[in-house]
């Protein structure tokens, strides 16, 4: 193991933080010729090779950890879910509406249904609450098509057919 390395390192507590120098995002940084992620070091000298385009993540979310045992091997995915759901990385906003659908879910939207078919309260109240722009494509099936729940049935608009239209144009 690499003494100078460790020399860097405070094992007093449960997380062995980096005391060395430490990039933008908390990261220890460590020079041996060229410049490492202090975690992703004590990971391979700890634990072995790290394979190809894989992250070294943190369990305990403390980025200048270097303890292995709070490391784990993950794909960038996982880097990204972690990171997520940890809410240190946030998605690039999408434009209002989208954002909103993506919000929705089938179990939302048959909720939705359910509350609009038993009646008492406006379509335009349940969009507010539920903070979308309409939900008239959701109670009539045109969007979440596959979700459950009571759908609206969509106003018919009467159109006369060709032998009435031509009875009117002929009496008129
Ligand atoms: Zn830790």
């Amino acid at each position: 193991m690499n003494n100078r390395f460790w020399s860097h390192v405070d094992k007093s507590g449960d997380c062995w933080i980096w005391t060395g120098r430490r990039d933008p995002c908390g990261y220890g940084r460590y020079h041996t010729g060229s410049e490492h992620l202090a975690h992703r070091l004590s990971w391979t000298w700890c634990r072995g090779l790290i394979p190809d385009k894989m992250y070294v993540l943190h369990r305990c979310d403390n980025p200048p950890c270097v303890n292995p045992e709070h490391l784990f091997i993950g794909t960038q995915s996982d880097n990204m879910i972690d990171g997520i759901t940890k809410g240190r990385v946030r998605l690039p906003p999408q434009d209002g509406e989208q954002n909103h659908q993506a919000k929705l879910t089938a179990a939302l939207v048959e909720k939705i249904r359910v509350r609009y078919a038993a009646g008492g309260v406006l379509q335009r109240q349940l969009a507010v609450e539920y903070g979308l722009t309409s939900v008239s494509a959701i109670l009539t099936g045109d969007e979440w098509p596959t979700a459950p729940g009571p759908l609206k049935k969509k106003r018919v608009v009467y159109r006369p057919g060709r032998a009435v239209r031509s009875w009117y144009r002929a009496n008129a």
